[in-house]
């Protein structure tokens, strides 16, 4: 039984490890990049522009690929979006490859410590670290380091760990959109308090600081805005994230107590173990 799942990416590997099927992936790419309106494409021509002569031998990879990747029209060949992804896949995991940039300071410090952050971009990870490894990092395939200075893929990071966090608190894998479970199991003394989880499915593990759900939060976002914060536009090691909150437990229960103090104006929060809010007051 266990066999069938495990069998499913496998078979998806093997059904790409033929450069042929590569290429007329990326061949019906091309044609819908330089022809949205029509991007069907016959088969001689197909053919030819994947530069297989066989034509039995290319009409197999074809069939292969027909259905998911590829959609057979009465007028030849398009590409699905299945096929699409694949492409993309390709595209970004390839260009840049092997890139290493960095260490640089940054004018950041660290919310945990004070000290300055660097950033390093290596085998496809961007880290911003500190001296005392408090540690914010995210992949970036190098088809995003393309093109890209290090604090362009600092702000980057930012940005794609805003949207990971987004989907890991709504518990959706963020990386192979699986269902992703966690509780809110924190240790409060922890400097930057926070949910440790990982894809049952994939494997990834995302951090979730508690603070991260507050921000989404409409009154907690604009009582950070009155302080001249907009959530939106800072990243999540911003010091005010951390520094500003003190995260506590509900005596006898699950729930969370999160107290923001911004220039002696404070917001004191009730989360329950989905780091849902259930209560906000403003002494
Ligand atoms: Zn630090
Ligand atoms: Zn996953």
């Amino acid at each position: 039984m266990a066999d069938a799942d495990e069998s499913a990416p496998q078979r998806g590997f093997d059904l790409f490890s033929d450069e042929t099927r590569v290429e007329i992936l990326r061949a019906l790419a091309e044609r819908l990049r330089e022809n949205p309106e029509d991007p069907t494409v016959g088969f001689a021509d197909l053919r030819r522009r994947v530069g297989v002569r066989d034509s039995g031998n290319f009409n197999y990879h074809l069939q292969k690929l027909e259905g998911r990747f590829v959609r057979g029209t009465t007028d030849g060949y398009r590409i699905a979006p299945a096929g699409l992804l694949v492409v993309t896949a390709l595209i970004t995991g390839v260009y840049g490859e092997g890139t290493q940039l960095g260490p640089v300071e940054l004018d950041d410090t660290c919310p945990g410590c004070a000290k300055p952050f660097t950033a390093t971009y290596e085998d496809g990870l961007l880290v911003v670290t500190c001296p005392n490894d408090h540690v914010f990092r995210n992949a970036l395939p190098p088809g995003a380091v393309e093109d890209r200075t290090l604090s362009e893929l600092v702000d980057l990071l930012a940005l794609k760990s805003r949207r990971d966090l987004a989907f890991a608190i709504e518990r959706v894998c963020p990386y192979c959109y699986a269902r992703l479970e966690w509780s809110a199991t924190v240790d409060p003394d922890a400097e930057l308090p926070s949910i440790d989880t990982q894809c049952s499915r994939c494997g990834v593990r995302v951090e979730i600081p508690v603070i991260v759900s507050l921000l989404r939060h409409p009154t907690v976002a604009s009582f950070y805005y009155e302080h001249g914060i907009d959530v939106r536009k800072r990243p999540l090691w911003t010091p005010e994230f951390f520094t500003a909150v003190d995260v506590s437990t509900v005596a006898d229960s699950d729930r969370l107590r999160v107290e923001i103090d911004l220039e002696g104006d404070e917001l004191e929060a009730i989360l329950d173990e989905s780091l849902s809010v259930l209560d906000i007051t403003q002494p």
